[in-house]
């Protein structure tokens, strides 16, 4: 049986994140001298290096069985791919962006406007559910000048912090769709077990990475009080104390809930609340 092929960003942040994130769940490979090939070690897979917006159609070409890109270039693409796993980064919106000062107020305001975007498909059929009839600039980059140039009246964008669209003096008419890295594949599904492992690994990778493990001591009294402001994923793990009255609960909580939960846990009166990082899971 010939190995599974997955195609990974060859540059960027993206090909930094992806290499980490299939590090952690145990698929280790190393480029050599910008080789567009790469073996992982100890698992059936071959790694081939591609461009982000190229991904898409050359796994539903079958050129690589699975693929790591933005599901923003899947839907541009427009080709039909299994979405296996959204990877939890990569998260930004493609929004549709006019001057700070335009007296623009909605989508359909912009018929007859000129619209600079690497997203030509996605912006058409958007703006056309909105009756704008536009005249659509595509480009492949550096879309956000466009307006200075006097190239375009309003873009359509990838907007992640907002610092890009503020310093072009633009603002964000309105958000076309919500977007993040993940894993696609081919729906012939060739080597469909070994797709299976990447795919399970990968999620307790993903988990891992949006929950703690957050324990804590607590008076039997309170037990209940404490188990609604953390009920874990399934149910929390109660142990008992030498302390009768007390119980030692553990338990997993989402990261970004952390710090308000040990503050609810501290008013309550749990003692000796402790947080830990996963590294990965299987749940
Ligand atoms: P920001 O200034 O943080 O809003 O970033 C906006 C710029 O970064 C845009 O010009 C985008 O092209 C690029 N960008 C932001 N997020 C992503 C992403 N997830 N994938 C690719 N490009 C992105």
């Amino acid at each position: 049986m010939t190995n599974l092929r997955i195609g990974v960003p060859s540059k960027g942040r993206l090909a930094d994140q992806t290499g980490e994130l299939l590090a952690q769940a145990g698929l280790q490979y190393r480029r050599q001298n910008r080789s567009l090939f790469a073996r992982v070690g100890g698992f059936p897979v071959d790694i081939t290096f591609l461009r982000t917006d190229d991904i898409p159609v050359l796994c539903a070409e079958g050129a690589i069985d699975m693929g790591i890109t933005g599901s923003d270039l899947v839907e541009e693409a427009g080709v039909d791919v299994a979405q296996r796993l959204a990877l939890g980064v990569g998260r930004c919106r493609l929004a549709i962006c006019v001057p700070e000062d335009s007296t623009i107020q909605q989508p359909s305001d912009l018929s007859g406007a000129r619209i600079a975007t690497s997203f030509p498909s996605i912006t058409e059929r958007f703006l056309k559910a909105h009756s704008a009839d536009v005249h659509l600039v595509p480009l492949s980059g550096s879309v956000e000048i466009m307006v200075s140039l006097g190239v375009a009246d309003a873009i359509v964008d990838l907007v992640e912090t907002g610092s890009t669209l503020a310093a072009n003096r633009l603002r964000v008419l309105g958000d076309i769709g919500k977007y993040e890295t993940v894993v696609i594949q081919n729906h012939e599904q060739q080597n469909a077990e070994v797709a299976d492992r990447i795919v399970r690994r990968l999620e307790g990778v993903v988990i891992a990475r949006s929950y703690s493990v957050l324990e804590y001591n607590i008076h039997r009294e309170k037990l209940a009080a404490a188990e609604q402001i953390t009920p874990g994923f399934h149910s929390p793990t109660v142990n008992a104390l030498e302390d009768p009255d007390w119980a030692a609960v553990k338990v997993m909580v989402k990261s970004k809930e952390v710090i308000l939960a040990m503050e609810q846990l501290e008013a309550l009166g749990a003692t000796a609340i402790l947080e830990t990082q996963i590294n990965n899971c299987r749940l």
